[in-house]
């Protein structure tokens, strides 16, 4: 029976958000792929092992996560059920609706209607009562942002969820759903916008409007699926996320078209005494907005590395402007 590593918190950093009570580890761990029915249990079980271990507290699921959707949440609940429920106070679980995932007008989008029986499906499936964030996964151009938001926290008020967040909103959205959150007063705490060395747009977009709100960001795809480590520096390996075929969302041809870039950015990582992951990482979080980075892994060494990205977080002028430098030309 697995038992926790008492060491667990010694060398995690856990980051604020905003202006709310909840710190959450910065580096969490993302479910979207390597969680599926298609994927091995036991490896499953020990990436989850290897996390908590390392002193991760935030875990990140959405209703559509597999291949098949909501097998990720399946998997995730019976893992929780077999040996995590213990911990179960020291970990922030997380889901979100929005994307496709069942058949018909309710299915994906904003309204209350998806929105309130997604969540409904995911609590069954990850065998909980309640999560700890759950997220409108993208905006609804067709749904009033007011009754998305009135749903989320309908959610709040029937305990299924203790506090909210939405994901992949622009600037102009997140303020106007802010508004509405906060004339609620809903504990909406939480952005979760795409952010790595390659998607940088949130900068001047989305963390302003986070700024002036009091909420922190959680960004997602922190190693760019990969491309940001040295994996891909001597040819595409075969069990990697760009030769899978079940990965749709990294080719080939994104490897390829990033390789001179990110040999620059490896070798100086290298003189920074760390790998092009841990750089990456570290180089999320010195925005201050930022209380976490998600990343995805498919083996436990592979977190084991990310979060030594802790051991130095800190850049020199020089560092910032050399890395602005190789990603602009
Ligand atoms: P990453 O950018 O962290 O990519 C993860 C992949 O990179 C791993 O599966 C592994 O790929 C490789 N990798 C990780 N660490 C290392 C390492 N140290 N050395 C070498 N390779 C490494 O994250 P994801 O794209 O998976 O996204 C993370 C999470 O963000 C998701 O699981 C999900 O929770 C969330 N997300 C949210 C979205 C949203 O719309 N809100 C959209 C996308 C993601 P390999 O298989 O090749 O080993």
């Amino acid at each position: 029976m697995y038992q926790a590593d008492s060491t667990r918190y010694d060398q995690m950093v856990y980051k604020r958000l905003g202006h709310s009570g909840l710190k959450l580890s910065a580096i969490g761990l993302g479910l979207w792929h390597n969680f599926g029915s298609v994927d091995n249990l036991a490896n499953q079980q020990a990436i989850i092992h290897k996390a908590f271990d390392l002193g991760i507290t935030y875990y990140d699921l959405a209703n559509n996560y597999g291949p098949v959707p909501g097998s990720a949440e399946a998997n995730f609940g019976r893992i929780m059920a077999h040996d995590m429920k213990p911990y179960r106070d020291e970990m922030i679980i997380a889901s979100k609706a929005g994307y496709e995932m069942w058949p018909g007008p309710y299915g994906d989008w904003g309204s209350r209607k998806s929105i309130i029986a997604s969540a409904n499906q995911s609590l069954q499936r990850l065998g909980l009562d309640y999560v700890d964030i759950f997220y409108s996964h993208r905006p609804d151009p067709e749904t009033d942002v007011t009754e998305t938001a009135l749903a989320l926290d309908q959610l709040v008020h029937e305990g299924k969820t203790l506090y909210v967040g939405i994901s992949n909103y622009s600037g102009a959205q997140t303020a106007a759903i802010a508004k509405i959150f906060k004339d609620l007063k809903t504990p909406f705490v939480i952005h979760q916008p795409r952010y790595n060395m390659f998607n940088r747009e949130v900068e001047t977009d989305v963390f302003p409007e986070l700024r002036k709100a009091g909420i922190g960001a959680v960004g997602f795809s922190a190693l760019s699926q990969g491309l940001l480590t040295d994996k891909y520096l001597h040819g595409i390996p075969e069990d990697s996320r760009a030769k899978k075929s079940s990965s749709p969302f990294l080719h080939p041809a994104q490897v390829e078209a990033t390789l001179k870039t990110v040999a620059q950015l490896n070798d100086l990582a290298q003189k920074r005494g760390q790998t092009l992951a841990e750089m990456a990482l570290a180089w999320n979080l010195r925005e201050p907005e930022v209380a976490s980075v998600l990343v995805g892994a498919s083996r436990p060494a592979q977190l084991v590395d990310n979060v030594h990205a802790l051991a130095n977080l800190d850049f020199t002028a020089a560092e910032l402007k050399a890395i602005d430098t190789i990603l602009a030309a």
